[in-house]
Parts: C-alpha cells; sequence; structure tokens
C-alpha cells in the first residue's frame, strides 16, 4: 500500500493503525449495526466511545481529580476567545507572552474582551527563541497568564515552564499536547486542537482545574465552560466521528507505551533531522536557537532562495509531502507529530544530505 511520507503541520499524519481500526469498524461500530456517524450522540453505544476518549487522555497525561476534560469545537482559536470570556473579569488583566504567531492571535482576541500585557517576547529576534523562565516577571493579581508551549510556525517549544504562584497557567498546546511528560497540576487551563497529536480536525481538547469554572450566565452558552462541565461535553451535538478518532488515536498512544516511550520516540525522530542540519555545514540553518528547538516543528532555510525552491520542488518530487515553511515566514518545515514514524525521518535527513551534495557539486562544476 502507498503511505506517503507526510510532514505536514495541520491536519497531520495519523498513525496507520488507527486508520486501519477505523476501515474495519466503519460500517458496524460496537457491534451496532450502524458506523458511528449514524449513532446519537445520546446513544450508549456513543456515550461509550465519548467517555472512552475523556478517560484515555486522563489516564495519558495523568490528569488529577481536580481537573475536568472538556471536548469542544471551534479550534484552538475559538479557546483565544473563550479563555478571556470566562477567565478575565473587569478589573483584572490577563498576562501574555508572545512567542510566534499563534500567540499574537491569542493575544489579539484577549483584547477585545478585556486588560492585557505583555511580559515577554522574542518578537524583535523573529521569535528564534523562548524567553527564560527567570526573566518573566508577572503581575502579582493576573488574572491568568498565558503562553504557547510549541511554536508550529517558528519551531520552538518550552522546555520548561514558568512558576506563577497563585496566578493560573494557561497553555496553547495544540502542536505538543501528548509529545512528552508534562505536569498537569502546574496549570489552569491546557488547550489543544486535535489535528496535530491527537487526531482530525474539528475537536478541541481542553483541560480546565475545577476551581476556574465559574457560573456566569452572562457568557453564551455555547461559550461557557460551565455549560460544558455539567452537560460532560454532551450540551449539543458533538462532532461524533471526531470524537471517535480522538479515542481511537488515544488507545494507540497507550498501545505504543504511553507518553514517556512517545517521547523517547520524538527526542530520536527530531535528533535524526536536526543533525542533518547541524552537520551541514551551514547549508541548512535552523531558525530556532539551538535551546529553543520545538522537537514537533522543525523550521529551517538554504543558502539561497534559488536552493529553497530546488530543494522544496525535490523533496516533492521524491515523495515527501508538506515541506514548505508557513505562508508567513516561508522557508521549510518538517512536522514530525507523535504519528509520523522515525523511518520518515531519516530518509528525509538522507535526503538532505544528498541533496545538498548533489546542489554544490553542480555549483562547483559552474564556477
Ligand atoms: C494549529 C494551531 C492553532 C490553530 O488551531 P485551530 O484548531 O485551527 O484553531 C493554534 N495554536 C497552535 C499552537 C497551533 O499549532
Amino acid at each position: 500500500m502507498k503511505r506517503t511520507r507526510n510532514f505536514n503541520a495541520g491536519p497531520a499524519a495519523l498513525p496507520l493503525e488507527v486508520l486501519q481500526r477505523a476501515q474495519n469498524e466503519w460500517l458496524n461500530i460496537e457491534d451496532s449495526g450502524m458506523s458511528v456517524m449514524e449513532l446519537s450522540h445520546r446513544s450508549a453505544e456513543f456515550e461509550k466511545i465519548h467517555n472512552r476518549a475523556i478517560q484515555s487522555l486522563k489516564e495519558l497525561m495523568d490528569i488529577p481529580e481536580n481537573y475536568e476534560v472538556l471536548l469542544l469545537q471551534g479550534g484552538a482559536s475559538l479557546q483565544f476567545s473563550m479563555i478571556p470570556m470566562n477567565l478575565l473579569p473587569e478589573g483584572k488583566r490577563a498576562d501574555y507572552i508572545l512567542t510566534g504567531s499563534w500567540s499574537e492571535k491569542a493575544l489579539k482576541e484577549a483584547k477585545k474582551v478585556g486588560e492585557t500585557a505583555v511580559v515577554a517576547s522574542s518578537k524583535d529576534d523573529k521569535y528564534t527563541f523562548i524567553p527564560k523562565v527567570e526573566d518573566i516577571k508577572l503581575n502579582e493579581d493576573a488574572a491568568y497568564l498565558h503562553i504557547t508551549s510549541n511554536n508550529t510556525i517558528y519551531g520552538t517549544q518550552w522546555k520548561d515552564f514558568p512558576q506563577t504562584g497563585r496566578v493560573p497557567l494557561v497553555a496553547d498546546m495544540s502542536s505538543d499536547i501528548l509529545s512528552k511528560k508534562i505536569d498537569v497540576s502546574k496549570f489552569g487551563i491546557i488547550y489543544a486542537g486535535a489535528q496535530k497529536n491527537l487526531g482530525p480536525s474539528g475537536i478541541t481538547v481542553v483541560i480546565i482545574r475545577k476551581d476556574l469554572i465559574t457560573d456566569n450566565d452572562s457568557i453564551p452558552s455555547m461559550l461557557n465552560y460551565s455549560i460544558h462541565a455539567k452537560n460532560n461535553s454532551l450540551y449539543n451535538t458533538p462532532p461524533t466521528l471526531a470524537i471517535y478518532l480522538l479515542s481511537l488515536v488515544l488507545e494507540w498512544a497507550k498501545e505504543q507505551g504511553g507518553v514517556g516511550k512517545i517521547a523517547e520516540n520524538n527526542e530520536e525522530k527530531a535528533k535524526v533531522i536536526y543533525d542533518a542540519i547541524d552537520g551541514s555545514d551551514g547549508f541548512y540553518k535552523g531558525h530556532a536557537q539551538p535551546d529553543s528547538r520545538s522537537l514537533m516543528n522543525i523550521t529551517f532555510t538554504l543558502p539561497s532562495e534559488e536552493a529553497e525552491s530546488q530543494f522544496l520542488k525535490e523533496v516533492k518530487q521524491a515523495g515527501f509531502v508538506g515541506l514548505n515553511g508557513h505562508r508567513s515566514i516561508g522557508g521549510c518545515r518538517a512536522s514530525i507529530y507523535n504519528a509520523v514514524p522515525l523511518s520518515h525521518c531519516q530518509e528525509l535527513a538522507d535526503f538532505m544530505k544528498k541533496f545538498q551534495e548533489a546542489f554544490k557539486a553542480k555549483e562547483a562544476q559552474i564556477s
């Protein structure tokens, strides 16, 4: 069977085993004689799938009892608004750290809701690094501190997280959730669109500490954490197919040996490609400073625009998909989420070496 070497940034590669299981169960889920999309979202069969997804995530991430797991729609982008609508009261200020385009977008939406402040930023350095945790000065009664744990577009990632004391730490983990172990109890909210590490698009996971869920009737019901929490994320019709696929990806993650094992694989995968960059004598240049490098999105450039467009053309011809950098910054990017196998990373690294040799040889011939 043809299986493309898929380095898309999101929606992204899904585990083959998950797709095959979905295929096997496509016409008859849970022995119902129906496909999962035809089940009532109030049926026992669907409820089992729904609760299994939530339970698996709790197990995999070791989520403490005092947290609620919500399955919502609207993508991570809707959380940019829901977070301040639910957590930022009048008279308080929310702190934001800018580490890339997604944090900028989160801030932009929060500004429409209330008072905000930027407490650290790497914007002046083209978002090549993550600010040092010790340098971050919070407003002591900030409503929350918002960070983007992995910067999908720039290819940087937080290695350790700011200590925020009483201030809830809110993290957009869309592109690195479930890629490594984290201590959930250090966060007030963790949220993620599913389409990078968790499944298909159409579902957003929100892990929220229960004391941050408060009743507030002035917030529209669909944007209200309290309404979703009280209804086990079944207030209205959920995206049942996406939740089913999420449940399969989470079961796959458990079969891989859990997050610890997945993290080891991810380190090995990223090392293969970063080694190709670092061993290229500057032919490939990483965008991120080495201590801020992302293990999920590897961003790099080549010595000239000509070399870059040649590389992108040839890598595509060789059967690798998704290596163009984000349209806002250009360059190249390899997204290597949990479902991307090590062999694909090795093949990409080999291709990079061969391309470099061929390009150099051609240059030498011309001059
Ligand atoms: C992809 C991504 C988003 C946007 O997610 P949507 O589900 O499309 O709204 C937000 N933040 C980060 C870090 C992302 O990688």
